[in-house]
This record gives C-alpha cells, sequence and structure tokens, in this order.
C-alpha cells in the first residue's frame, strides 16, 4: 500500500491510498502468492468484494466552517463536483484521477477525535478501537491501534481462562495501557491534522510551506532519509505490548 498525504494552502489535505492486494481484477489470486490463498478467497467470497481488489482510494479534507453547511447530505455526483471545483488550481495529474472517480464511491465523513480520559472503573465490559479512542488520520494508525487493542486485551482474556490473571485484573492491565498508548496516538494524530500549523497561517504560510515541500522533496530522494521516516511511522505502527 502506497500513501500520500499532503497539506494544501487554505486549511485543505487530500489523501491517496494506493491499495494493491494478492489477486487479479478477476478475483483471482496473483501468481506471486501462496496456495493457501486461493483455497482461503474460494473459502469466503466475501472476501472479492471491490475494496479487496486493487483501488486507489482519495480523501479530502478540511474544516466544516469550509464546507457546504449540508455537506453531509450530500452524495455521489454532488460530491465528486465539490471535489473537482475545489481542486481547479491543483496539478493535471491529480485532476486527472479526481475525473475517474466513479460517483457512486463517494460518500461524506466526519473526522473526530477524542480526548484523553481518566481511567474508569473496570468491569466485565471494555472497549477497543475507534469505540474508545477514535483519532484524526493524522498519522495512519486509527486501525493499527485496534488491532493493537485487540491483540492485548485477547492475551489477558486469554491469561484469565488459563487461571494465570483475575478477569477484572487482566482487563484492567488492558485498559491501563492503552489508555497510554492510544491516546498518545490520538494526539500525535491531532497534531498533524488542525488548521493551526503555521502553513496555513496568512503571512508565514508561503514560507512554512515551502519549507515542507522542500524537506519532502529531499525526503523523497535521500533513501537513508526515507527509510527514516518510513522506520518513525512503523514505530507507531508495530508496537508489541510483550
Ligand atoms: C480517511 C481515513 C484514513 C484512514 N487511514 C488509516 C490508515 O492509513 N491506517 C490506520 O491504521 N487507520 C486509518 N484510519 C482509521 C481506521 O479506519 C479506523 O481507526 C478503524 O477502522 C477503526 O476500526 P474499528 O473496528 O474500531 O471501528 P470501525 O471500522 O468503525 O468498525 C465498527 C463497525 O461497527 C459497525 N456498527 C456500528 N454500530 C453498530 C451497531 N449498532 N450494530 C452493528 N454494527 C454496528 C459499523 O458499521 C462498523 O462496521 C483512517 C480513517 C479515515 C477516516
Amino acid at each position: 500500500m502506497g500513501c500520500r498525504w499532503s497539506s494544501l494552502p487554505g486549511g485543505t489535505s487530500c489523501i491517496v491510498h494506493v491499495m494493491e492486494f494478492g489477486w487479479d481484477e478477476n478475483g483471482k489470486p496473483k501468481n506471486t502468492i501462496g496456495g493457501s490463498d486461493a483455497e482461503l478467497l474460494a473459502g469466503w467470497p466475501g472476501l472479492q468484494w471491490d475494496n479487496t481488489r486493487d483501488y486507489v482510494m482519495v480523501g479530502f479534507g478540511t474544516a466544516a466552517r469550509l464546507l457546504p453547511t449540508n455537506i453531509m447530505q450530500m452524495r455521489g455526483q454532488e460530491l465528486k463536483d465539490l471535489l473537482v471545483a475545489r481542486t481547479s488550481s491543483w496539478h493535471p495529474h491529480l485532476r486527472e484521477l479526481f475525473s475517474v472517480i466513479d460517483p457512486g464511491s463517494c460518500f461524506p465523513l466526519n473526522m473526530r477525535t477524542t480526548e484523553r480520559l481518566p481511567q474508569w472503573p473496570t468491569t466485565n465490559v471494555t472497549l477497543i478501537g475507534d469505540a474508545i479512542h477514535t483519532m484524526t488520520p493524522g498519522r495512519g494508525v486509527g486501525a493499527n491501534t485496534a488491532l493493537r487493542d485487540a491483540r492485548l486485551l485477547c492475551r489477558m482474556l486469554v491469561a484469565a481462562r488459563d487461571g494465570e490473571v483475575k478477569l477484572l485484573d487482566g482487563i484492567r492491565s488492558y485498559e491501563t495501557k492503552m489508555i497510554d498508548y492510544a491516546f498518545d496516538a490520538v494526539e500525535k494524530s491531532l497534531s498533524g491534522m488542525t488548521v493551526d500549523q503555521p502553513m496555513f497561517k496568512p503571512v508565514i504560510g508561503p514560507l512554512a510551506m515551502a519549507g515542507m515541500r522542500t524537506s519532502m522533496r529531499v525526503i523523497n530522494r535521500v533513501p537513508a532519509l526515507k527509510r527514516k521516516v518510513a522506520r518513525s511511522y512503523a514505530d507507531v505502527r508495530d508496537q508489541d505490548d510483550d
């Protein structure tokens, strides 16, 4: 998967995800993957739904006050027209990509974030994922954090089943660790998404933007730097709790 998130003047931003899967456009596994995938696909037809095939996902984001008040009621072609109109000065390659978007795949989405919560009394009901720590996509770690929750909670439940820990103590231990790493991710994700960043300010904005573009271009051309940036993302995404 390739991902590109650009913050643009005027407080707008765009994310492009290039999703590549191990099977071809007809739903057949590509040659490069193992035979067990064929078995999996044959036994789980749901896996052949459109979003399991190669696709490009485009997200256009900005502050609600900069959008039509009825944005959440808009659908399909209306949303596509809005995107095309709001990006008339963008690079022609990006605009070409926007022009081939299937209007039926467009939908509006409210981006929300949460605030760090003080620990609550533990019961046998707990929460994982966005249900407890919705975050902006600033660092692209919401789903990664949900999976980390699931793995950690699963370990605690298995330990409780095996008599190594009392059930509520296990859940408490999960919640304690989760509150720490998840709200850290929430806060880091938000810091990259607010319209208060220097590049959106009137006078220093163009300078900050030029500086960011230059550093991005340098990172893109220096493999060691590129690896370092990729590692910094992996640091947040690949954490283990053992
Ligand atoms: C534009 C964008 C880009 C993102 N990019 C990334 C990224 O690159 N990397 C990353 O890690 N994360 C990313 N995320 C975040 C990621 O999508 C979420 O953090 C993740 O989907 C949360 O998973 P979840 O299972 O907790 O919740 P969800 O994916 O929201 O799943 C909850 C499910 O419960 C269902 N549901 C709700 N109410 C009910 C009900 N009453 N009964 C039955 N079902 C119900 C919903 O329909 C939904 O299917 C991105 C988010 C956005 C918006």
